[in-house]
């Protein structure tokens, strides 16, 4: 069997479903299960209701709900003949009143929390599922809806809840049977808790519901469909230059998703690693093009690609107590640990520590906790930029030719060598994009 991802742009209006059950019917023969985003920039609209039903702002509130409900059902009855548009309209409408009761309780007590946060946001991927099923019936299709929030089972860290893999591969083996001629389809990015209260795996997580569900079924392979020719060799927004990479390995690809490729979710490669299913990113848009195949291991050696992560912050310790003592780094990563920030970058010598974190919402706290062991320092808008590929450091002009594309741009850390695939830079924020560009222009001339 094959699991099919598509994207929000992938679903984002009546031609672009078409176009994605058009690819889902040629995979008709592989057993297919379809796991689909809400349409374009509906998740962003429903965390915008989210914050609304925080302010008690229940007229507004109504309104977006009213402009969501308008825009999946001009979508209904534009590609939907009756009786498929009757009963689509039907099941739209209760799930929209469903968000309506769930935000007006909410607006009431102006409760915005993590919990109600994910409650509010699972609706963009009901909604888009409910539209591609019963397109997909009226097209003659042989569908089935299942609901993710019964099959994927996470803890409850709302927001960017974790799979519970037992639990949850059980539930999509005895309920989802793929077969040859049928296509199921699902939501991605959400699930719920085992006592059923509804989870998300964190914004861009329809990936990781991919390969959970390729996983599970033991898939020949796992399809993310998006609207770029797969991963390229930096993100094509900021150089246009960028180009699609034929094959990359997991670890590689997860690096580049940690490190702020957006095309992928840092988490879709974990559950593929060990049944070894290659995952294939690919254009909605251009389905003839062979996109990027992501593998357990990838020939080649030198600079695969680039990405780059904005609003880090770098955080550093120093004390002359450091020198020579032990224990230090361990306090210092303790407090850390307290605040719940996770540590991405970390240089040290004898007497300081810097760090980079991307969630400063504790910065106060670890601040005034760090001060304790030496003198802070905080500096915001930096920005990580990344180059990730096979033995860098291998390569002895390597570095060199890293510094002289940067050469005007003062490079506050680095880290290479933790990781024999990755050389990271802290760099000033606005100096982003000039970076990544120069960088390209020297790697891929
Ligand atoms: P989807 O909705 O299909 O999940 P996303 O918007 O999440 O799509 O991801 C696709 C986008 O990721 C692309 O349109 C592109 O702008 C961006 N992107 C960032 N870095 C890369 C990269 N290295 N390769 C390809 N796309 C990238
Ligand atoms: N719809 C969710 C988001 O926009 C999940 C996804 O598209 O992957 O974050
Ligand atoms: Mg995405």
């Amino acid at each position: 069997m094959i699991v099919m991802k598509f994207g929000g742009t992938s679903v984002q209006d009546a031609a672009a479903m078409d176009r994605t059950l058009t690819i889902a019917e040629a995979r008709l023969p592989r057993a297919p299960v379809l796991v689909a985003s809400a349409m374009a920039k509906v998740t962003d609209q429903l965390q915008q209701i989210a914050r609304l039903v925080g302010e008690g702002k229940q007229e507004e509130c109504d309104a977006a709900i009213a402009a969501l409900e308008e825009r999946h059902a001009a979508c209904a009855r534009e590609f939907l003949a009756p009786p498929h548009r009757d009963r689509c309209l039907a099941d739209l409408a209760v799930i929209l009143e469903q968000l309506r009761a769930l935000t007006r309780a909410l607006a009431m007590l102006k409760e915005w929390s993590k919990r109600s946060n994910d409650a509010i946001l699972s609706f963009g991927e009901r909604l888009s599922t409910t539209l591609l099923f019963h397109r997909a019936r009226c097209r003659g299709m042989d569908a089935e809806l299942f609901d993710a929030r019964e099959l994927v089972k996470t803890d409850d860290t709302f927001t960017s809840a974790l799979p519970i893999e037992d639990l949850t591969a059980a539930a999509i083996v005895a309920r989802v049977k793929p077969r040859p001629g049928s296509l199921a389809i699902t939501q991605g990015f959400i699930a719920s808790t085992v006592s059923g209260a509804t989870t998300t795996l964190g914004r861009g997580g329809s990936d990781f519901s991919a390969t959970i569900f390729g996983a599970a079924l033991k898939a020949e392979e796992v399809e993310i469909w998006t609207d770029v020719n797969g991963i390229m060799t930096a993100d094509p927004r900021i150089v246009p230059a960028a180009r699609p990479i034929s094959a990359i390995s997991y670890r590689e690809a997860a690096e580049l998703a940690y490190f702020g490729a957006k095309v992928i979710h840092p988490s879709t490669m974990q559950p593929a690693v060990n049944l070894g299913i290659p995952v294939r990113v690919k254009n909605t848009f251009e389905p003839d093009h062979p996109g990027t195949e992501i593998v357990p291991t990838a020939a080649g050696t030198g600079v695969r690609a680039i990405a780059s992560k904005r609003r880090i912050t770098l955080v550093s310790v120093s004390s002359s107590r450091m020198l020579l003592a032990y224990g230090f780094l361990r306090r210092i990563f303790e407090i850390f640990e307290k605040h719940q920030t996770p540590v991405d970058l970390i240089a040290t010598s004898e007497v300081s520590v810097s760090v980079t974190i991307d969630n400063p919402s504790a910065i106060d706290r670890i601040a005034r906790d760090l001060s304790e062991i030496g003198t802070v320092g905080i500096e915001a808008e930096k920005s990580i930029v990344c180059l990730v590929g096979q033995d860098l450091w291998k390569d002895t002009v390597f570095l060199s030719r890293v510094f002289k594309s940067l050469h005007e741009i003062p490079v506050r850390m680095i880290s290479l060598g933790a990781s024999d695939i990755n050389l990271s830079l802290v760099v000033p924020e606005p100096a982003t994009e000039e970076s990544v560009r120069s960088l390209h222009a020297e790697f891929f001339p």
